[in-house]
Parts: structure tokens; C-alpha cells; sequence
């Protein structure tokens, strides 16, 4: 490169990479997305490593039970779970999975093919499907140690001349390791049939498209991480827009960014069946204004036949918010197998047994976990051994100590704040509510989506009993009696709670004093335009008048306190897009 060229740049740096930005492109880098990348890092470096123990694993199995009997069965080698397509062992979930489906049938665990194993376990290929400035590629190849090729494609030719030119800013080592080219994702992954251990898809807005071409192009056993920008979408605020993207449909409830986790979960899942494959979360999460998840993908038709047992639509009361999980399909035994069945149904009465109004139906959503507890505690200490190499350390840290405290059998969560509203009372404090739902002998942890979620095993009869002994000694105004707090409020409790502080209702977070939730470190941080775009209503519609304003005015205020971040969130999502438009229409016209 010329040094002429070099006086129009900026050299950015972040990680141990560093990318040229043209002084006149702003938008080009997201700053925002350190937090990102960083996640993506840090459980890239945990695959690896639970990648080569699941190996190691494989190979010993296969010396052990290679010196008890000299020929194996092919069906029989199978129904043990150790060899996969490629030879790798799928580790522990999977190899439960064909333990399951040998009991449905012997059929299908011998069509699993079987090929000798790679003594050798290669370094892990990664396709970086929409590479932009390659910033990320860059950050994989020079931190992830053992990391393999990694492949950063983009379809926009800009795009592909800045991460090449990148790339070779980053020397030796990288341009060896990643190599940049000028292709739609889409073909490049369908012509790539499991060609990759990783496939990372952080595009600008839904992923949806991408979605049945990355299924297919992640190896068994391999990774697939991906990026929802599009929150409000997901998140209810046009619901007939996330059903035709993702074929789910989302409600506006309190959890709504959990069930974007969930919408986007099922969504992966449906498409990878179409091949004969299924996903097991490892990770999901919802940094900032996007949602994350990052799944290890198998392949087994007797295990696909599970899909249903995983998914849920969700009723949710329209006058109190109370909700409940209908399973979309259920497993009944059969002699020696599974028989499969629609789910049995309804789980609600017509109407609310609580306030006696009418459900609202969402989903189907993924309802079985969403993280892998054991994989995120290893996250998590991979991310303290190493904390100089993570510029976002703190967020990322206090972000995976939170999750690792979910519960993980327990599907969306309650607001506090939400339940008080409904009755119209002032709430108990979180310790508080916390206690009575322990000490009335149920589970409760918090949510890494919500600083005042409260994810509980509870019926919601014993969370309206709690309430109603709170507002006892915390008494309301009378409201008309059809209003659904009456009603709730009319009923006498069946449950008497106890409101002494348990130590449980502590999360270990908090005891240990590890920040759970922090504010974004200025004001308008996440996502922005796309780069050399028009700012437009669908703009503003996909990530929010905060961010559109704060690109076009340019904003660089200190951060709010953390609740009042939380607030303006779930304000973007709530508003109407007919609100934002006028508020964009506003801007432009103020700025004009
Ligand atoms: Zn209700």
C-alpha cells in the first residue's frame, strides 16, 4: 500500500487486531460490537478445547472397546454415539441422543454411515459469512489459539477490498490464515455442504435468510453463531413480520428478548431438520440491542424426532400477563421405543383462571434450554484466566456470571415491577419476593436479559398468592371491579407467604460482588446504519429511533444509571413504528 493512501485512514485497533477506516466512513466500524466479538472469542476458545476432549474421548473409547471385540457391527458402533460422519465424538448430549433413538428402532442408528476415525483432529475451518471490514476474521485468526482457516466472504465489493487490504495491515500471520472473497454467503455455504466447524452469521438485521444455507454448511458437531439485530422485530412490535421471517409469533411481554432467543432457537432448529439435523444451544444471548446464539449442530433423523418436545407456544393473559407454556409435541413409551405425539392440549381454560380475561398466543418458541450450563461455566473461566485479552472483560464477565446462574429448565421469566402494576400496589423488593417464593419451597434465579426478571419454577397461583399477602400490608386503592387486579386482588389467599429474608434470594453475583448489569459505556451505543446507506423509516423500524438519532446527531453523552438503559431499551421496542417515524421525520427536519 502507498503511504498517500494511508494519510486518508485511521487505524482502529481492537484486540490484538487493527483495520483501516477511510476518515470518511463512520459507520463502517461498530464499536458497539467489541462486546460481540468478544463472546464470539471467548466461546470460540471453548469449543476448541471441548472439541479436542470430545476427541480424545472418541479415540480412547474406540482403543478400549477396539481391544475387547476385533469386529463391530456397524448399527452397533452407532448406537454407542461415539463416531459421527465426520468421525468426531458429538460429545455427551449427542451421544444421549442416539442412546434415546436405539430404543425407537434399530432402523435408523444403522443407517448413521460409518467411517473411520481422523486420528488427527484438524484445526477448526470458520467461516465468517459477512465479513464487512473482516475486523472480526482478523480478531479470530491472531487471538483464537489452534484456530483454523477462517473464511471472511461479503457480497458488497467495497467490503471485500477493505477487509483485503486489512488483512494485509495485519501481517503475516493473517494473511496466511484468512482469506477474503467477493460471494454471496448464501451460495458459498450451499456449495459448501459441511464444510466448516464454524459458521458465524452477523448480519445486518434478521439473519432468516442466511439461516437455511448456514444449517447446512456447519460440519457435525461444528458451531453455528449468530446475530439478530432486528429486536424489535422480534420482540412483538410487528408480529405478522417476525412470523414470516422466522414462522414464529412474538409477544409483547416483559421477556419478549428472551423469547427473541427463543424465536431465533426454533427458527435454526426448523431449518436444520429440514437436512436431517438438529441444534444443541450452547449459548444465547442479548447484548446490547441484538440477540446472540451460539449452537453445536448434529445430524440424526431418530433424534430430529424430538424437535417437537422442545418447542412451545406461549398463552399469555391479556389482563394480568400470566403465562403458560404449551408443548407442541410430547413422547409417550412404548414397549421398548418412543412413540411420538401431537402435544395434549389445551393448558388454559378459554379464559385467564386468575383475572378471567382472554390468552393471546404466541410461539412456537424453543422451550428447552438455551444455554449449556457446563459450557458456560467453562466460558466463564476461560474468559477470568484470561482477562487482559478481553477489552470488553467487564460486560462479557458480569454477562456469563448472570447466565450461569439462570435457571435453565425454566423458560421466560416474570417482572416484579410488571406483577405490581397489574394490582396496582407498590412492589416488594426483589430480595423479598425472592424469599417468599423459596421459602414457599420453589426455585427463583434472575435473567441475564432483565436486571428485574425473576425466573421461577412457581405456578403463577402461587406468585398471584404471594402478591396478594403483599398487598395485605401494603394495601391499594379500590379500582373498578372488573379491572383484572380486582379480580386477582378478590380472591383470598390459598397460600400464605413468608416474606423473611431467605439467603438464597441472594444471586451468588451479588453476594460475590461481581457487577451483574453495567451501562453501556455511552450514550447511543449499538447498533448503526449500515454503511454508505440512506437513513430511512425501516431504519428506524429495525434498530430503534436511539440509535438512528444518535447516528444523526452524533451524540457522545455519558451513560445513563443502568435502570434507566433498561427503560429506554424496552422503549424502543415498545413504540409504535408509526411513532417512530414521526420522531425520525422530526430529526431530519430539526437537522435540516
Ligand atoms: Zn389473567
Amino acid at each position: 500500500m502507498e503511504t498517500a493512501d494511508l494519510n486518508d485512514y485511521t487505524v482502529i485497533k481492537e484486540g490484538e487486531a487493527e483495520i483501516l477506516m477511510h476518515k470518511k466512513n463512520k459507520v463502517f466500524f461498530n464499536k458497539a460490537q467489541v462486546n460481540n466479538r468478544d463472546m464470539s472469542i471467548a466461546v470460540l476458545r471453548a469449543f476448541i478445547s471441548k472439541r479436542k476432549q470430545e476427541h480424545d474421548a472418541m479415540l480412547s473409547k474406540r482403543a478400549r472397546s477396539s481391544g475387547k471385540v476385533v469386529e463391530k457391527d456397524v448399527s452397533e458402533v452407532s448406537k454407542e454415539g461415539a463416531p459421527t460422519e465426520n468421525g468426531e465424538d458429538n460429545g455427551k448430549t449427542n451421544g444421549e441422543e442416539h442412546e434415546a433413538s436405539s430404543k425407537d428402532g434399530s432402523k435408523e442408528a444403522a443407517k448413521t454411515t460409518y467411517e473411520p476415525a481422523r486420528r488427527e483432529l484438524k484445526p477448526p475451518r470458520v467461516l465468517e459469512a459477512l465479513s464487512a471490514s473482516g475486523l472480526r476474521a482478523l480478531r479470530y485468526a491472531r487471538e483464537v489459539e489452534g484456530i483454523g482457516q477462517v473464511v471472511a466472504l461479503d457480497n458488497d465489493p467495497a467490503s471485500v477490498e477493505a477487509c483485503q487490504r486489512n488483512i494485509k495491515f495485519n501481517g503475516l500471520m493473517s494473511t496466511s490464515k484468512v482469506e477474503s472473497h467477493l460471494t454471496d454467503a448464501r451460495v458459498h455455504m450451499l456449495t459448501n455442504p459441511k464444510e466448516f466447524d464454524v459458521v458465524d452469521l452477523d448480519p445486518y438485521g434478521a439473519p432468516s435468510i442466511f439461516l437455511d444455507s448456514a444449517v447446512q454448511s456447519v460440519a457435525d458437531g461444528g458451531l453455528l453463531m449468530c446475530t439478530a439485530t432486528d429486536m424489535a422485530v422480534l420482540c412483538g412490535a410487528n408480529g405478522e413480520v417476525c412470523y414470516s421471517k422466522y414462522g414464529s409469533y412474538p409477544l409483547k411481554g416483559k421477556y419478549c428478548h428472551e423469547m427473541a432467543l427463543r424465536i431465533l432457537l426454533a427458527s435454526i432448529e426448523s431449518h436444520a431438520n429440514r437436512y436431517k439435523r438438529y441444534i444443541v444451544p450452547v449459548l444465547s444471548v442479548q447484548i446490547d440491542f441484538y440477540a446472540r446464539v451460539f449452537v453445536r449442530i448434529y445430524t440424526s433423523a431418530s433424534a430430529m424426532k424430538n424437535t417437537p418436545l422442545k418447542l412451545s407456544y406461549v398463552y399469555q393473559c391479556i389482563g394480568c400477563d400470566s403465562f403458560h407454556l404449551q408443548s407442541v409435541g410430547r413422547s409417550l413409551p412404548k414397549h421398548n421405543s418412543v412413540r411420538y405425539q401431537a402435544g395434549l392440549g389445551p393448558v388454559v381454560p378459554q379464559d385467564c383462571t386468575h383475572c378471567g380475561k382472554k390468552y393471546n398466543m404466541g410461539g412456537p418458541i424453543w422451550s428447552a434450554p438455551m444455554h449449556d450450563q457446563e459450557w458456560v461455566t467453562s466460558i466463564l473461566n476461560g474468559v477470568k484466566s484470561m482477562k487482559d485479552r478481553y477489552p470488553a472483560y467487564n460486560k462479557i464477565c458480569s454477562m456469563l456470571t448472570t447466565i450461569s446462574e439462570e435457571l435453565p429448565d425454566v423458560p421466560l421469566f416474570l417482572s416484579l415491577h410488571n406483577l405490581a402494576a397489574t394490582l396496582k400496589c407498590t412492589s416488594p423488593s426483589a430480595a423479598m419476593f425472592r424469599s417468599a417464593v423459596i421459602n414457599a419451597k420453589y426455585r427463583v434465579s434472575g435473567s441475564h436479559v432483565n436486571p428485574l426478571g425473576i425466573k421461577t419454577d412457581a405456578p403463577m397461583e402461587i406468585i398471584w398468592d404471594i402478591m396478594r399477602c403483599w398487598v395485605k400490608n401494603h394495601p391499594v386503592k379500590a379500582q373498578s371491579p372488573d379491572h383484572p387486579g380486582s379480580v386477582i386482588l378478590s380472591k383470598e389467599p390459598s397460600h400464605q407467604a413468608d416474606f423473611s429474608r431467605h439467603v438464597g434470594s441472594l444471586s451468588k453475583a451479588q453476594v460475590k460482588k461481581v457487577a451483574r448489569f453495567l451501562p453501556n459505556p455511552e450514550k447511543h451505543w449499538g447498533p448503526k446504519v449500515r454503511a454508505g446507506r440512506q437513513i430511512t423509516s425501516k431504519h428506524v423500524s429495525l434498530i430503534g429511533h436511539e440509535a438512528v438519532n444518535g447516528h444523526l446527531n452524533g451524540h457522545k453523552e455519558a451513560a445513563g444509571a443502568e435502570e434507566e438503559e433498561e427503560e429506554e431499551k424496552e422503549d424502543v421496542v415498545e413504540d409504535e413504528p408509526e411513532m417512530k417515524r414521526q420522531k425520525i421525520t422530526e430529526v431530519i427536519a430539526s437537522s435540516s
